[in-house]
């Protein structure tokens, strides 16, 4: 691990100034991504900056618009147990519940699950080329190891995907991410935070360098009852998904009022089709349905050698994970049992 500074400011405003000032900075939250990728040498900050004593950024509060404040400090657990989160935005606790372990919860922060990078095997090992670690350098994951990558999206530059699951959640609840940066503070909306790789695969979201997360707004209560957080990976636990979706509904009978997806382990950002979503609007829940819209979710999506399999997984989990949410039957539900 290469030599670096560390400050822990109790202001916003002296951490941006800290980050700001220095091109090679970068904010630390609960490490457990960051100290990781420094470890590897793949991130090599020349100072560390430590949000933990910034103030406000620990809470969870309501909103003018009913909906909830989630500051950047507040674990993964703090999140996912909260009352509130749990019975207004069901599907934001069962996806950060269906993400790594407990122990890992208690330290990730929902700032830095927002910012965590692709696990991309080639992004991890400096031995080796990669487009996103080293502008230019080339992109071995086209032909090589590419199980985990992206089909969706994807560039002649880099096919990474975002691993978080609780963002799949945040893209289709439509928070909003709050920044403070040197000019002041300003709103992303989830669909326009993450990036694809593009040209420039280096950059994974729309953040500045001297930018900071204060929080992830919700809007007012989504889905508290037609939700369903469906992730397929290749082990049950400790494993990020191979593929997954989060889908909410509004049901008037068996007709579907209100309809969102998002996929995850697809792209290198959560991936949303407005047009496929829009397909349910008014319409009965049925397969035929569903399989039309997984259809539409899909199309473009173009696999590599060990991915290839990914595409009609994909469909298959979208008609599972509208059909349980149509029936009010998520099958990632919160398990109290494992706080
Ligand atoms: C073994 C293992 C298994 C895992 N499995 C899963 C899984 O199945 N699903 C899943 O979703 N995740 C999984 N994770 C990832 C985990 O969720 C992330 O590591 C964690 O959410 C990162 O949060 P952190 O607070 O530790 O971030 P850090 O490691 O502190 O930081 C991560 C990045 O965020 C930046 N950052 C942090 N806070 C801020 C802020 N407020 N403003 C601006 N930048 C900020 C840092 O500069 C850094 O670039 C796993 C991790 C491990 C180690
Ligand atoms: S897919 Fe992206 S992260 Fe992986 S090797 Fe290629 S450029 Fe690097």
């Amino acid at each position: 691990m290469n030599r670096f500074s560390y400050a822990r400011p109790d202001s916003v405003a002296d951490a941006v100034r800290a980050v700001a000032g220095n091109p090679a900075a970068k904010f630390i939250a609960g490490g457990t991504n960051l100290v990781d990728l420094m470890k590897y040498n793949v991130e090599r900050p020349t100072q560390l900056v430590d949000t933990a004593r910034l103030p406000g950024l620990k809470e969870i509060t309501e909103t003018a618009e009913s909906g909830l404040r989630i500051g950047a400090l507040v674990t993964n657990t703090a999140a996912a147990y909260d009352a509130r989160v749990q019975e207004r935005y069901p599907l934001l606790s069962s996806t950060i519940l269906a993400g790594a372990t407990p122990q890992l919860r208690n330290a990730a922060t929902t700032g830095g699950n927002l910012l965590q990078r692709t696990r991309c095997y080639y992004f991890y090992d400096s031995s080796t080329p990669c487009n996103k670690r080293e502008p230019g350098s080339g992109c071995p994951a086209k032909t090589g190891q590419n199980r985990i990558l992206g089909i969706l999206g994807t560039s002649d530059q880099c096919i990474a995907t975002h691993p978080s699951d609780m963002c799949v959640a945040l893209a289709a609840l439509e928070a909003v991410v709050k920044v403070s940066g040197p000019n002041g503070e300003r709103d992303i909306p989830f669909a326009e935070f993450h990036r694809l790789p593009g040209s420039t695969p280096e950059k994974d979201t729309n953040l500045g360098h001297d930018e900071v997360v204060l929080a992830v707004e919700l809007p007012e209560s989504r889905f508290p009852t037609h939700y369903t957080y469906l992730k397929v990976r290749d082990r049950l636990s400790y494993a990020f998904a191979l593929v997954s979706a989060a889908v909410g509904l509004e049901m008037d009978g068996d007709t579907v009022s209100e309809a969102r997806i998002a996929l995850g382990g697809v792209a290198h950002k959560p991936w949303r089709v407005p047009e496929a979503e829009a397909m349910l609007r008014g319409k009965t829940a049925d397969r035929a349905v569903f399989q039309a819209v997984a259809e539409r979710m899909l199309e473009g999506a173009v696999g590599y050698q060990h991915n290839a399999f990914k595409t009609n997984l994909a469909k298959r989990v979208i008609v599972r994970a509208l059909s349980q949410a149509a029936a009010g039957t998520p099958q990632s539900q919160t398990d109290k049992r494992i706080q």
